[in-house]
């Protein structure tokens, strides 16, 4: 498998993630002999009523060694099918920084279970869908296992000297790691080759403020030093919104969402924000508490909470008033009920109510989808990207008064049951929440850096690729602009 990637000397990059879209992203990188692989994510998509998840190319590199596999940052299609990768490869090293490892573990274990749920249902009903990506012994050897380095951001890898850390083999290297701004705790990668030749992949990245992470431009030189002073730098980077200029601040963002919540609370309606529970549940609680709302968290998106804003911060905010959490006490899940009925019939006043999962194929979302959707009064909020293909994309879209089935979570049959659910009140999506730097941050990133070879992935198509080229076309000594297709070789320098 990928025999044209291991043939010849040359260092070369290659995509082998996001066959269509965002999803399944990985990145591998031969330089100087040594393979690594950035990243190793799935790709979300429905087989007939079941969720399935895809994976990179290559069949898992199987066969193939590598030296060091580093994932940028705590998002599920950065990760995903991690333990399986993990799994053919006992050889590799595995870096992720401290902040993203909790939610990964914790995410991982959430993945499994869906997929195994899926995977029942399908046997249950007599077809095949194809086995869980992993196993839960995948992830408990990923998650006990010596070779997964954590580190601090920013921080140069054993200090400047990898040797220290990933053994024999990588004297004259040097692999630094800093905030990209994106989600707490994802990171950009600096590396430098024993041939002096440099390396920046940004990894998602991010240079507005993001109500709890801030932006980032480039790491600061008291960290890098000369390292965008080195002529011949190839530089890796997202182009997630390339072809979009900022239309709204991330204020801006903030005072929409504080107009409709006004809006649908004067006219009697509830607000569900469906969220993805990663970045997306505290960055929206946080702007409900700055717009003077008290929101209602449910599901996953209170554990992320807790892992994001640390359980200092979650608890004072609860303390304080400021922010209610469904009920976390497992044992006793009728409290959460309780709470839940008397919020749905207006007994504990207007709270915006957020819950993940943001696709609407699973999740407590699902579950006030089906009490709110019917009533127009309502308003169904999506403050993140909207995956085509997706129940949300398609509650987005459709008319009023039309029907949508909804795998709604029985808690008496303990499982998610089909459910026909109209669809009456407002559905928005609002995109300024995005946590991608737009056109203009990317293009002063690549200003900034001066590198002489720039590749350009996460890109949503042609006309987005040649607006943002066409942009960095424009700057002083522009670099080689290259499209780092899905399967498609770029010679490095
Ligand atoms: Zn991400």
């Amino acid at each position: 498998m990928l025999e044209w990637l291991f043939s010849g000397f040359k260092n070369i990059y290659a995509q082998l993630g996001e066959v269509s879209g965002i999803g399944a992203t990985c990145h591998l990188l031969r330089i100087c002999g040594k393979t690594i692989l950035i990243d190793f994510g799935v790709s979300i998509s429905r087989n007939g009523e079941f969720q399935v998840q895809g994976y990179p190319a290559g069949d898992f590199l199987i066969g193939r060694h590598i030296d060091l596999i580093i994932i940028t940052h705590a998002h599920l299609d950065h990760f995903g099918a991690l333990p399986r990768l993990v799994r053919h490869h006992p050889e590799s090293k595995i870096i992720m920084s401290r902040l993203a490892s909790d939610p990964i573990a914790y995410a991982l274990g959430d993945s499994l279970k869906i997929m195994s749920e899926e995977w029942n249902k399908s046997r249950r009903l007599g077809v095949e869908i194809g086995e869980p990506l992993f196993t839960y012994s995948d992830l408990a050897d990923l998650l006990q296992s010596d070779s997964v380095i954590c580190v601090d951001l920013p921080s140069w890898l054993g200090n400047k000297n990898p040797e220290s850390v990933l053994g024999d083999g990588w004297a004259g290297w040097q692999i630094g790691f800093d905030d990209s701004g994106h989600d707490i705790g994802a990171m950009m990668i600096l590396i430098t080759d024993p041939n002096k030749q440099n390396y920046f992949f940004t990894g998602d990245v991010c240079s507005h403020d993001q109500i709890f992470v801030q932006g980032v431009m480039l790491p600061d030189r008291s960290f890098c030093g000369d390292f965008f002073d080195h002529p011949g730098l190839v530089m890796i980077t997202e182009a997630t919104n390339g072809g979009k200029p900022m239309v709204q601040t991330p204020d801006q963002a903030i005072g929409q969402l504080g107009r409709k919540l006004e809006e649908v609370e004067v006219r009697g309606g509830s607000v569900l924000i469906a969220a993805f529970s990663k970045n997306r549940c505290s960055k929206i609680a946080l702007a409900c508490i700055e717009l003077g709302y008290v929101p209602f968290v449910d599901g996953s998106g209170r554990t992320m909470m807790r892992f994001e804003l640390g359980e200092d911060r979650v608890d004072l905010l609860i303390k304080s008033g400021k922010l209610i959490f469904a009920d976390e006490d497992r044992k006793h899940p009728e409290i959460a009920q309780e709470q839940r009925r008397a919020l749905l019939n207006d007994e504990l006043g207007f709270h915006p109510i957020i819950a993940p999962s943001g696709t609407f194929e699973g999740g407590y979302s699902v579950n006030w989808a089906k009490d709110l959707l019917p009533n127009p009064k309502n308003a169904v909020i999506f403050p993140g990207y909207v995956f085509p293909a997706s129940v949300s994309k398609q509650v987005l879209e459709m008319e009023k008064g039309r029907t949508i089935s909804l795998n709604v979570f029985s808690p008496k049959l303990r499982k998610p049951v089909p459910t026909p659910v109209n669809v009456r009140c407002e559905v928005c999506h609002f995109d300024g929440f995005t946590s991608h730097d737009y056109q203009d941050g990317l293009v002063e990133r690549v200003r900034l850096a001066k590198p002489a070879m720039l590749i350009v992935h996460h890109c949503p198509g042609e006309e987005s690729f040649n607006a943002f080229s066409a942009k960095v076309a424009e700057l002083p000594n522009p670099p080689t602009v290259i499209w780092g297709q899905h399967q498609t070789v770029v010679e490095l320098r």
